[in-house]
C-alpha cells in the first residue's frame, strides 16, 4: 500500500504554531461558575504532541460538514453566514440536510422544572434524531451538526442542568455528530444582531473542532475552552489558540496559511472586524 501523502507536515504546522503564539493569551482568569471550577471536571490539558499518538485518522478528500435545524429558529439567525464562517474555519463544504420538526425528539427526552422552559436532554437528540444520520451519509460528511433553539439538558438528575451543546466525535468512514441550542446565547434584542452571531459562530464551531476530536483547552483563551456562562463564551476568542489549531489542521489537512486567508475573506464579508483584525496579524506572522 502507497504511504498516503499529507499536505501539511507535522514539522509545518508546530513552526505555525510557534510563530503565531505571541499573539495569544494565556487561558482567561477564570471565575466562580465557570467551566473550570465545575465539580468532577477533571480534563487535563493536551497538547498538539500528545494529541499526534492518539493516531486519529484524517478528514477524506471530497468530506463536507452537514447541518439541519430542529424546531424552528429564530428568525435573524442567518444560516447562510453560518454556512460561509465554518467553511473556512475548517476549510470543508458545508451541506443543508432537511430540517425536522420538534417532534423528532422522543417525548421521554423532555423534563420541565417550576418556571425553566422545558429542556430536552442533549444525548436522546444525539442518539435519536442525529445518529439515524450517520449510516446513510457514511464518508460523505465529516460530520453532522443539528441546531436548535430548544433549552438543553446533559444530566437530566442535576436539576439546574444545561449545555449550549454536545457532541460525539465520528469513527474512521462515519461521521461525527453534534447539537447546538441557540437558547441562551442569542439575544439579539439585549446585545445586539452581532454579539449573538458571534456567540452562535463560537459554539457551532466548538462543537465541530470536537468532532475533529480536539478535547477542551485548558492553557490559552481559545474557542475550545469549556464553557459554563454566557459571560464566559464572551472572554474567549472565536479563533482557536495555536495548539489547537495545528490539531484542527492535521486532521483536515488545511495549512494554516490557507486557513487564515478564508477567514480573512470571510470575517471581512460578514463585517467580523476584531476576528479579522487577529486572523490578518496570523497571515502576516505565518
Ligand atoms: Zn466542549
Ligand atoms: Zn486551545
Amino acid at each position: 500500500m502507497q504511504p498516503q501523502e499529507f499536505e501539511v507536515s507535522i514539522e509545518e504546522l508546530n513552526r505555525c504554531s510557534q510563530v503565531i503564539k505571541a499573539l495569544f493569551e494565556p487561558m482567561v482568569e477564570q471565575f466562580r461558575g465557570d467551566w473550570t471550577s465545575q465539580e468532577g471536571q477533571t480534563e487535563k490539558p493536551e497538547i498538539f504532541e500528545e494529541f499526534l499518538k492518539r493516531k486519529i485518522y484524517h478528514v477524506k478528500k471530497g468530506q463536507s460538514l452537514a447541518f439541519f435545524a430542529i424546531g424552528r429558529l429564530p428568525q435573524l439567525i442567518l444560516l447562510s453566514e453560518l454556512e460561509e464562517f465554518v467553511e473556512a474555519y475548517f476549510s470543508l463544504p458545508v451541506i443543508f440536510l432537511s430540517d425536522q420538526e420538534i417532534n423528532s425528539i422522543p417525548s421521554d427526552a423532555w423534563r420541565s422544572i417550576l418556571c425553566y422552559v422545558p429542556q430536552a436532554n442533549a444525548n436522546s437528540i444525539l442518539e435519536h434524531v442525529i445518529k439515524p444520520q450517520k449510516e446513510p451519509n457514511a464518508i460523505r460528511f465529516w460530520g453532522i451538526t443539528a441546531i436548535t433553539h430548544e433549552d438543553l439538558l446533559c444530566d437530566p438528575d442535576d436539576d439546574l442542568d444545561y449545555v449550549y451543546g454536545l457532541s460525539r466525535a465520528g469513527e474512521p468512514g462515519l461521521p461525527g455528530i453534534a447539537v447546538v441550542s441557540t437558547r441562551r446565547i442569542w439575544q439579539p434584542d439585549a446585545v445586539g444582531f452581532e454579539l449573538s452571531r458571534l456567540r452562535l459562530f463560537k459554539l457551532v464551531t466548538h462543537e465541530i473542532g470536537h468532532l475533529f476530536h480536539v478535547q477542551h483547552c485548558l492553557t490559552h483563551a481559545c474557542n475550545m475552552n469549556g464553557v459554563e456562562t454566557v459571560d464566559q463564551i464572551d472572554r474567549h476568542p472565536i479563533e482557536v489558540c495555536p495548539e489547537c489549531m495545528a490539531k484542527i489542521c492535521w486532521i483536515g489537512q488545511i495549512h494554516p496559511k490557507a486557513r487564515c486567508d478564508q477567514l480573512i475573506a470571510v470575517c471581512e464579508r460578514l463585517n467580523m472586524q476584531s476576528a479579522a483584525g487577529l486572523y490578518r496579524k496570523c497571515r502576516e506572522l505565518l
